[in-house]
């Protein structure tokens, strides 16, 4: 029997290795193996067992036959059952071809380091047990000892390394009291559990809403169905979404089966994972960079010999090796977080949706802005679809306000950062004692250029996209197709000369907003706060607590926060992310709107949104304004489909960077040449140009977009070209399938 293995080390292919007799039982695909490699022995994974191997004998240089050379076995197989089940390994192999990388890449980000690291054990510490009988005792026992005796005794044992320091006693003693026969010393698995020293209420199911109802029903009919078609629930926020999603995982529990929630990372708090171990108690196990190695090796271990049936995680979680899968929640499906931003850049969501294919489970999406992939899919009846549209609380939304800025700036005579209205409400909170966040979407690198006077952006005409300004050689350029034109002296709209206006940052809005407000508390929160540790948390405890009056944030403050005391939220210019050189630019701009307006108005106090733009007449946010994501998404899908992009297209994006802008561009060209030459007609390779974000950490990026209708099209010539090119060891080459953001 011979075994095909992958091994850890990146290169790409299978290692052939002879089974030993006594291994034959165990060497199933999924085991995790010793082989010898080289000189060294090192771990790898089985991918499948053959009975004979057909071997093309090798040749030399010349072309001759050279004797080969023979098959070493394996050494040895690592734990009783293997470390992949059947389905996931299966999940991997197409995850590795889909996404164009390595299969070793792919099961790295399936095993948690911890779980991989060659010595990890489950951790085993003594116990203190009390004999059966307290019959026949030993040696006599000092006063002291007899005192601590009696104290274990009370609380009936428990583990030694407690009890030595609640009873302030010394290792030794409790020794001595086992050879005594008073108790019992004996090594258990202690369990690593990240949610040991919490307090978790349990919960009962509540009593569901006629919506909530009917997409349960819908949810509980895939649970039994055979076929797995993805269910979508467009929900709008506080709509109940997380009480069907509990209630779905209750029904495929008590059918023996498990479930695995993913939330993006961000909102994985304690407060996310309470809910679910609310209902189902230490069935619950979480995956979580943040826990301890020690806590995450058990974890999994408890999930892989089905102790813990239900896994909370962010996007790695989908791999969990649950024995029996019944159900896959992905939670606020739109997160860009779901994709994975090294190789292999896979997006947790489309691999759920396989994973419940493969496993024949079902797989619930849900959001209150879908992202368009999941609407078109719905749409096209790919998805089922289950609407909830009333709030839990009935409370009303929060009243969103546009202001025009194009009109405050012709009223101040220059470009304002705050529009009256918004001051004027600012002002209004902080005499009333209520809390405001402001929400600036900025982000640092290549901007759109706007008219401060009419909100002209300077477009391509055939891309309809934003163009990008580019600092270095003051020239527009467009991102998809290249095309590229002088910075206009003046606005082409209005004449206005004082077109070069890019926004600002959050540092120079904090600054206004304190001159200002001389007597406001402000907190910021952005990526060079919390670059540092722990203040992240900080400028949150203290905007919890009503020690700050304002917030002031990027899109780190958009999600999931639950601030009762907010009553305003202001958005200083919508336009930030609106004029992105990316596609889904409109998109995510409605989802940033529509979920900041969500932070509004949680408490027992009305809330007010301001969204401040000087494009008032994009869809974008227009639907923001009634919040209503179905109209919106008619209109961007429209237009998606008029420029050939996704979801009617497939699309990859290389991205080739290295310290010598020179070679870099050049590397570039020749890829993009190589996979012209590969390619069938329908896919459509643009020319190697600078990345949005051309300069990243002292190393030039230089892209090459792909799109064809389907990905059988863009694959394999993307697969020949990259085999054909021998990159120089400064430079690498980033394969981005379905790429989500283009930067
Ligand atoms: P979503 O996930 O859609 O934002 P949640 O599931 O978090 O909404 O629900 C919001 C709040 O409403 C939660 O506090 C939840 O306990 C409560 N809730 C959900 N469903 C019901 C129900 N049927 N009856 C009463 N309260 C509910
Ligand atoms: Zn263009």
């Amino acid at each position: 029997m011979i075994a095909h293995v992958t091994v850890d080390v990146a290169v790409d292919r299978l290692f052939d290795y002879l089974v030993p007799d006594c291994l034959r039982d165990r060497a199933v695909p999924g085991a995790r193996v010793r082989v010898p490699f080289g000189r060294r022995t090192i771990t790898g994974y089985v991918v499948e067992v053959v009975d004979q191997v057909d071997r093309t004998d090798p040749t030399d240089l010349l072309g001759m036959a050279i004797a080969p050379r023979p098959l070493k076995s394996i050494l040895s197989i690592v734990g009783a059952d293997p470390f992949l089940t059947g389905p996931v390994l299966k999940l991997l192999q197409w995850l590795a071809d889909y996404y164009c990388a390595p299969l070793e890449a792919a099961i790295r980000s399936a095993l948690p380091a911890p779980v991989r690291a060659a010595g990890a054990r489950p951790k085993e510490q003594l116990f203190v047990e009390l004999p059966d009988r307290k019959g026949t005792m030993g040696p006599k026992l000092t006063p002291r000892q007899i005192e601590i005796l009696a104290q274990i005794r009370q609380v009936n044992g428990g583990w030694a390394a407690a009890l030595c320091r609640e009873l302030c006693c010394t290792p030794e003693l409790l020794r001595k009291l086992a050879t005594a026969g008073a108790i019992v010393l004996e090594p258990r698995v202690l369990r690593r559990d990240p949610l040991a020293n919490r307090t978790v209420l349990p919960t009962r199911p509540l009593l569901l809403m006629p919506e909530q109802a009917a997409a349960l029903a819908q949810a509980k009919a895939l649970c039994d169905a055979a076929e797995s078609r993805p269910l979508l629930l467009l929900g709008v926020t506080n709509s109940g979404k997380t009480e069907v999603y509990l209630q779905a995982i209750a029904h495929v529990l008590a059918q023996g089966r498990g479930a695995i929630v993913l939330v993006p990372e961000i909102a994985l708090t304690p407060q996310t994972v309470q809910r679910f171990a609310g209902r189902f108690g230490s069935q619950v196990a979480v995956l979580h960079s943040a826990l301890s190695d020690g806590e995450r090796h058990d974890e999994w271990h408890r999930i892989r010999t089905g102790e813990a049936r239900v896994v909370v995680g962010p996007r790695s979680a989908v791999f969990a090796p649950l024995p029996r899968l019944g159900l896959i929640v992905v939670d606020e499906e739109h997160e860009p977080s779901y994709k994975q931003d090294e190789a292999p850049r896979y997006h947790a969501r489309d691999v759920a949706v396989m994973r419940g294919r493969i496993e024949r489970c079902a797989v619930i999406l849900g959001s209150a802005t879908p992202a368009m992939e999941s609407w078109q899919n719905a749409q096209a009846g790919k998805y089922l679809l289950a609407r909830m549209s009333c709030r839990v609380d009935n409370r009303p939304r929060p009243a969103v306000r546009i202001v025009d800025m194009r009109i405050e700036a012709a009223k101040a005579g220059h470009v304002q950062v705050f529009s009256t209205a918004l001051l004027d409400a600012i002002q209004d909170r902080l005499s009333q004692g209520e809390q405001s966040i402001l929400f600036l979407n900025r982000r640092g690198y290549a901007a759109a250029l706007i008219c401060p006077r009419c909100g002209h952006v300077e477009t391509c005409e055939a891309c309809n996209q934003a163009f990008t300004y580019h600092q270095a050689d003051t020239c527009l350029r467009c991102h998809t197709c290249g095309a590229f034109r002088q910075v206009p002296t003046a606005c082409p709209d209005c004449g206005d000369p004082a077109f070069k206006y890019q926004g600002f940052g959050t540092q120079r809005v904090e600054a206004i907003l304190q001159k200002c407000f001389p007597q406001a508390r402000i907190g910021r929160l952005d990526a060079d706060i919390t670059a540092r540790r722990h203040s992240h948390d900080e400028v949150l405890g203290a905007f919890r607590t009503g020690r700050t009056d304002i917030l002031l944030g990027t899109q780190m403050i958009a999600k999931g926060l639950h601030f009762p005391s907010v009553t305003l939220v202001g958005v200083v210019a919508a336009d930030m992310s609106l004029h992105l050189p990316d596609f889904r630019a409109g998109e995510r701009t409605f989802q940033l709107l529509a979920q900041v307006s969500g932070r509004a108005g949680r408490g027992d106090l009305p809330g007010e949104v301001i969204i401040q733009t000087y494009t008032p007449g994009h869809p974008a946010v227009i639907a923001a304004e009634t919040a209503d994501f179905e109209t919106f998404a008619a209109a961007e899908l429209a237009d998606r489909r008029s420029i050939g992009f996704p979801p009617f297209m497939k699309l990859a994006c290389l991205t080739l960077r290295g310290p010598a802008e020179a070679r870099v561009a050049m590397f570039a060209c020749k890829l993009a040449e190589r996979i012209l030459a590969h390619a069938a007609a329908g896919l459509s390779v643009t020319d190697a140009l600078p990345a949005p974000r051309a300069k990243a950490k002292g190393e030039f990026r230089y892209q090459i977009l792909l799109r064809a209708a389907t990905m059988r099209q863009i694959q394999p010539p993307l697969r020949q070209a990259v085999a054909e090119t021998k990159l120089p060891a400064d430079m690498a080459l980033a394969i981005d399938v379905d790429a989500v953001n283009i930067l």
